[in-house]
């Protein structure tokens, strides 16, 4: 029997081979802004170095097989991030953007426009996280059942 081939998480871990870096991490410490690469790239060991001494997921956004129920987020049908996402955090582009993993990604095949427009702010890995990001990032304060709908965002 085949595999079933999951969705990318679009703030997933570095892990060589199977991960791609989609985004850079720009703006300011404040309000950081996600530049989509024209082209996505595969983790390697050399673009994990450019880091330096601070974790890949602070400057690089990284696209990796979601782990369904193997992650925190994961309800069982939904990833439970992604519509904290759309539900707690303000739009922040009016156009989608350019975006190298669309078609396999699972915040988009679940959430739609709505999760692009404000996935340029997301840091997966964010030491100045804003209040609402590190609530966002946390589920304790999300209800279990939509709408009957580390600060680390993964
Ligand atoms: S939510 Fe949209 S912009 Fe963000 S990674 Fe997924 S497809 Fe790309």
């Amino acid at each position: 029997m085949d595999s079933v081939k999951l969705p990318l998480c679009p703030s997933g871990q570095p892990k060589i081979g199977d991960t791609v870096v989609f985004g850079v991490v720009g703006g300011t410490v404040e309000a950081a802004s996600i530049t989509y690469l024209k082209e996505s790239q595969p983790v390697t060991e050399e673009i994990l170095a450019l880091s330096g001494p601070v974790k890949p997921t602070e400057i690089f956004r990284i696209a990796s097989s979601c782990q369904a129920n193997a992650c925190q987020h994961f309800d069982g049908a939904n990833c439970r991030l992604a519509m904290r996402i759309v539900e707690q955090l303000p739009t922040v582009v009016e156009t989608l953007p350019a975006c190298q993993i669309r078609s396999s990604c699972r915040w988009w095949q679940q959430e739609g426009k709505a999760a692009c427009y404000r996935c340029p702010q997301i840091v997966t890995n964010n030491s100045y996280s804003s209040q609402i990001l590190h609530e966002v990032a946390s589920d304790r304060s999300f209800p279990k059942v939509r709408k009957q709908t580390s600060k680390q965002i993964r």
